[in-house]
């Protein structure tokens, strides 16, 4: 018996299956999807892999065929599907298949199969509330967080606790000596057994129960939910996820990681039992092994988590459910650099099973493909909760505030706001769409960057003193005066988080800030401790990036003020305008609850950009049809196919070079049928010591780019093996 054997490299000169003859006593054990290791090129050094079929013979001459040396894993036969998936994802997204392999398929390692552990309150409710009391005061953070589990569940899933709630051994011990909390483990109930949670199950309203029905009943397999935040979007997946899983089959759900949080676990745990998990990026490989193994023996039946749950190894998949789709952290950033939700969507064709994709702010491209009929469509327009309201968002417009010589970052609405929730003892949030790009050039009297004649999106400024298009090159020297309205107040705009504290520190001396962001998070639970010491009212303005704005509830929190809009505007990206609708509304979303009214202010230069516009209103129809205009008069997605291939290398001259020369001979042999921008330098052009170019294409057909993607990657070869440049692809 021969095995066909995918090396595990990064190496496209043998991103190839190798013959290799199965020893006697591996006969049978290993199948398709086996890791295994073997000998390899002239000093036979011996080499991870994956297998990828099996045959009874070989065209090559027997006595030189290798012979496999050994299994370094357990040998599990992967789904055909998954394999499929896998090959899919290489010729969609580049890299090798080793790459791609390793992407669908769990580190296989041996691991102790896992029980599932509980934990129990064995105290009564009055040492429970004692106990919080204590910790509460002294501010123990961990305690607090596994009392106040306790207050609403007194049975508790370990691994669910220990992922999310991060409660570490001896934090549990200090309850377990007191003989407060105990340990106990149970084999998990059959499906049929399961008790509803009586409190977790809401009764829906017309329009969720219209979502779920037409969910269930409509043959399209891509089913868009658009339904505004707080719309209940979750209580409809709980509903379809039962009716699936009566059925007898099972179900993924793709949650960003950082919407991740306990609360969303628990109300799929509350609902559906020791039945389900999740992965997430803190799980060790061999945790993460083990649950996939558990799925794929039946042990668990709904699968939770970022982007590689998507690969849990469901034998009877029904339902793949992609919550709050349009979100960037979809996309991977490493080879193969895959969106998870294409990919979702291939894998629930291969499945022959539905994929329903969730947002607010749905991405046009899908909007598109949902209105012309190609996937199925649900709306819901209303919240949720009895008497619940979107909050009140208002303009401030900072171009009035600049010929009011107001120099401050704050305009006077949004001082005079913060003043009175101060007042008022209600939390503040205030949210800088970006951290500190500076990038564009745009005028403090009109508004407008300062753009790219061929490319609609904002030129960059050098400090040699040119302006630079990074789509396709365009470079022009620093304007004196704004060639909209001929001011001469044009300038770079960049700002910080930190100086932003500094300045609510100045103006508003005696409120208690916070910050948040990419500085203040590092550590394990810098993330975790400040967003709780919020939620305790330990401040009354948190200041921060994207970041502040995903799946959290803060109930106090009634004014949420957007420092500058234009920041994500001005971005040298056409899903700019997109990328910054959605995070004006879900920043709107966190201002407000059903008691106390939310309030909203949007500061900005372009009061009258649509994005801008359609956010203040929450009225995503209105922003589509604009976007649309924009996206068919550029060829941008999903008017054409737009991708780029990006090159970086240590040595700027040999970086440049092979760029150009690679970009000339694709735009000779596709010129036909793909327009080639570029190559321009990347916004940020060097990187770790790393030069970056990149190669941006436009095409009417999918096919066309990838043809482009395959020539470039045969004629980089070379370059690559040398590490002299690497090179990705863009989706
Ligand atoms: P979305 O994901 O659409 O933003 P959620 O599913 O998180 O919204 O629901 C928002 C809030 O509305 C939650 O607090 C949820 O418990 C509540 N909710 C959802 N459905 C109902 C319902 N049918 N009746 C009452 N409250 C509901
Ligand atoms: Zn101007
Ligand atoms: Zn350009």
């Amino acid at each position: 018996m021969f095995a066909k054997i995918i090396i595990d490299s990064s190496s496209k000169a043998i991103d190839r299956p190798f013959t290799y003859r199965i020893p006697g006593h591996l006969e049978g054990v290993i199948q398709p999807g086996s890791r295994v290791r073997v000998p390899f090129g002239k000093g036979n050094t011996l080499r991870d892999g994956y297998c990828i079929g099996i045959e009874t013979d070989t065209a090559l001459d027997p006595g030189r065929v290798k012979e496999i040396d050994s299994l370094p894993g357990t040998a599990q036969p992967m789904e055909s599907q998954m394999m499929e998936l896998a090959i899919w994802m290489r010729y969609r997204y580049g890299g090798t298949l080793a790459q791609a392999f390793a992407a669908v398929l769990p580190n296989r390692k041996d691991v102790k199969p896992v029980r599932n552990r509980l934990y129990v309150w064995k105290g009564t409710k009055d040492q429970l509330l004692d106990q919080l009391y204590i910790a509460e005061r002294r501010k123990y953070y961990a305690k607090i967080r596994l009392l106040k589990a306790f207050t609403e569940r007194l049975t508790l899933p370990a691994d669910l606790v220990s992922d999310r709630l991060q409660i570490q051994a001896s934090t549990l011990k200090s309850f377990t000596d007191q003989g407060l909390v105990a340990v106990e483990y149970v084999e998990p109930a059959p499906m049929a057994d399961l008790k509803r949670d009586p409190q977790g199950a809401k009764p829906l309203n017309a329009e969720q129960q219209a979502a779920v029905r037409e969910i269930l009943e409509d043959p399209r397999q891509v089913h868009l939910l658009y339904g505004i935040t707080g719309s209940g979007k979750t209580e409809v997946y709980l509903n379809v996820i039962e009716a699936v899983l009566a059925s007898g089959k099972e179900v993924i759900v793709l949650i960003p990681e950082i919407a991740l949080t306990y609360q969303t676990v628990m109300r799929f745990y509350a609902r559906f039992g020791e039945r389900v998990s999740m992965v997430h990026s803190r799980l060790s490989a061999g945790e993460k092994s083990a649950r996939f193994r558990m799925a794929s023996e039946g042990g668990i039946r709904v699968m939770i988590g970022p982007r590689s749950a998507l690969f849990t190894p469901f034998k009877n998949l029904g339902l793949i459910i992609v919550d709050e789709f349009h979100e960037p952290s979809y996309l991977s950033d490493q080879s193969p650099k895959y969106s998870a939700v294409e990919t979702a969507v291939k894998r629930a064709s291969l499945a022959g099973c539905k994929v329903v994709l969730g947002s607010a702010t749905p991405l046009v491209e899908y909007y598109g493909k949902a209105l012309s009929g190609a996937y199925a469509l649900s709306r819901m327009r209303t919240r949720a909760v009895q008497g619940s309201r979107l909050p009140e968002v208002e303009i401030a417009d900072l171009r009035e505030e600049f010929r009011k010589r107001n120099r401050s970052i704050f305009s006077e609405p949004l001082q005079k706001a913060m003043e009175e929730a101060l007042m008022r003892r209600e939390q503040i949030m205030l949210f800088l769409n970006r951290r500190g790009y500076s990038g564009a050039v745009s005028c403090r009297s009109c508004g407008e960057a300062v753009g790219c004649p061929h490319c609609s999106v904002p030129l960059n400024y050098h400090k040699n003193g040119t302006l630079k298009c990074h789509y396709c090159g365009f470079s022009r020297p620093m304007v004196k005066q704004c060639p909209a309205c001929g001011s001469g107040m044009i300038s770079t705009f960049g700002i910080g988080t930190e100086k932003v504290e500094e300045m609510v520190k100045e103006r508003f001396p005696s409120a208690r800030t916070l910050r948040m962001d990419a500085d203040t998070t590092g550590g394990k639970d810098g993330h975790r401790v400040i967003l709780e010491q919020f939620n305790q009212g330990e401040a009354d303005v948190l200041i921060g990036t994207q970041m502040i704005v995903k799946g959290h509830d803060f109930p106090n929190v009634t004014l949420v003020g957007i420092l500058a809009a234009d920041l994500s505007l001005n971005v040298p990206d056409y899903r700019a305008a997109e990328r910054t609708f959605q995070l004006l509304v879900q920043a709107e979303g966190r201002a407000g609850r059903a008691d106390k009214p939310g309030r909203c202010i949007v500061q900005t230069y372009l009061p009258d950009h649509y994005a801008v516009r359609a956010a203040v209103k929450q009225d995503f129809d209105a922003f589509y049809e604009n976007e649309m205009l924009f996206r068919k008069a550029m060829h941008y997605p999903p008017a054409g196919f737009f991708s780029g291939i990006r090159f970086a290398g240590p040595d700027e001259g040999v970086l440049r070079a092979a760029a150009e020369q690679l970009s000339k001979e694709a735009a000779d042999t596709f010129g036909q049928t793909v327009r080639f921008l570029g190559p321009a330098e990347e916004t940020a052009y060097k990187v770790k010591d790393q030069y970056r170019m990149i190669l941006r294409m436009k095409a009417d057909a999918l096919e066309d780019l990838l043809a482009v993607k395959q020539y470039m990657e045969g004629k980089a070869e070379p370059l690559v093996r040398d590490k002299r440049i690497y090179m990705t692809f863009e989706s």
